[in-house]
C-alpha cells in the first residue's frame, strides 16, 4: 500500500458536503462560457491607400484606424480580450504597443505575417487558453458599429460554429474576361461580406490548420467553408465598410463627423 499522502485516497475521507460542492463546481466550469477574444490582422501594408504609414496606422479623425478599430471592440460587452497582429518589425510592433497602452481593456499585440491569413493564424496561436469564441475583425473597418459586434458574438453563443455579417449588393455585378462581359451574376443572391466574423475557437483553429498557406484566403469564413462546415449570416452595416482607397477615408471623415 501506498504511503504517500498526495495520492488519491490516502487523505482524510472527503465530506458528503465537500464532494458535492466539488461536483457542483466541476460541472459549472464545464459549462460556463469561455471568454470572447478578437483578433485584428494590421500588420497589411494597405498600398491602395498609397504609399506612407501602414494603414491600420493611417489616421481617421486625428486617430489612426487601429484606434478606432479597437476602441469600438473594447467597448463591446461581450469582448473579453483583443489581440492585435502589428507590422512585423520594431517601429510597427512599438508603434501598435503604444496606441494600445492608451486604451481600456485587456489588449495585446503579436507580430504579424506575410499575409493576412498568416497574421490571424500567428494571433491565433497567442490566444489566451480560456477564450472560446473567437473574432477576426479587419482594422480597416475602422467605423463599425457595436451592434455588430454583439450581434455575432450572440450568434456564435447561438450555436453557429462560423458567423459574418453581411449586407446585399446593390451594384449589379459581371463577370469579365478582359474588357469583354462573360456573364451576369444574380444580385439577389450575393452578398458583400463585412467582418467581425466569428466562430467558436475549435472551428476556425481547424480552418487554419487545414488552410493550404501558399493560396491565402481573404476571409476567414472561406477557410471553414473549405471545410464544408456552414457558415451563418448576419446583418452587417453600412458603416462597417472596409477603408481601401483614398475616397473610403472622405467618406470615412464624413461618417466620424455626423456621429459627432
Ligand atoms: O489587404 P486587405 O485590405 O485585404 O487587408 C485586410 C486586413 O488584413 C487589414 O486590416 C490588414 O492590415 C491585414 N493584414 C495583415 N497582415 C498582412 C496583410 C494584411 O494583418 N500581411
Amino acid at each position: 500500500m501506498s504511503t504517500d499522502p498526495t495520492e488519491a485516497g490516502s487523505g482524510p475521507a472527503p465530506t458528503a458536503a465537500a464532494a458535492t460542492s466539488a461536483a457542483t463546481s466541476a460541472a459549472a466550469a464545464a459549462e460556463a462560457p469561455g471568454r470572447v477574444a478578437v483578433i485584428v490582422p494590421a500588420a497589411g501594408k494597405g498600398e491602395r491607400l498609397g504609399p506612407g504609414t501602414p494603414k491600420a496606422l493611417r489616421e481617421l479623425g486625428g486617430l489612426p484606424l487601429l484606434v478606432h478599430a479597437v476602441r469600438t471592440l473594447v467597448a463591446a460587452r461581450s469582448v473579453d480580450v483583443v489581440v492585435v497582429a502589428a507590422p512585423p518589425n520594431p517601429q510597427g510592433l512599438a508603434e501598435v504597443q503604444r496606441l494600445l497602452a492608451d486604451l481600456p481593456g485587456d489588449t495585446r499585440v503579436v507580430a504579424g505575417g506575410r499575409t493576412r491569413q498568416e497574421s490571424v493564424a500567428l494571433a491565433l496561436a497567442a490566444l489566451p487558453a480560456d477564450c472560446d469564441v473567437v473574432l477576426v475583425h479587419d482594422a480597416a473597418r475602422a467605423l463599425t458599429p457595436v451592434d455588430v459586434v454583439e450581434a455575432v458574438v450572440a450568434a456564435v453563443r447561438g450555436g453557429a460554429g462560423a458567423v459574418i455579417p453581411v449586407v446585399p449588393v446593390t451594384d449589379t455585378v459581371k463577370a469579365v474576361d478582359g474588357d469583354l462581359v462573360s456573364a451576369t451574376v444574380d444580385r439577389s443572391t450575393l452578398r458583400a461580406v463585412q467582418t467581425p466574423q466569428g466562430f467558436t475557437r475549435d472551428v476556425l483553429a481547424k480552418a487554419h490548420a487545414a488552410s493550404d498557406p501558399s493560396l491565402p484566403a481573404t476571409d476567414d469564413a472561406g477557410l471553414v467553408e473549405a471545410l464544408g462546415l456552414p457558415v451563418r449570416t448576419v446583418p452587417g452595416h453600412a458603416e462597417a465598410f472596409k477603408i481601401t482607397t483614398p475616397f473610403d477615408l472622405v467618406l470615412a471623415e464624413a461618417v466620424l463627423r455626423r456621429r459627432r
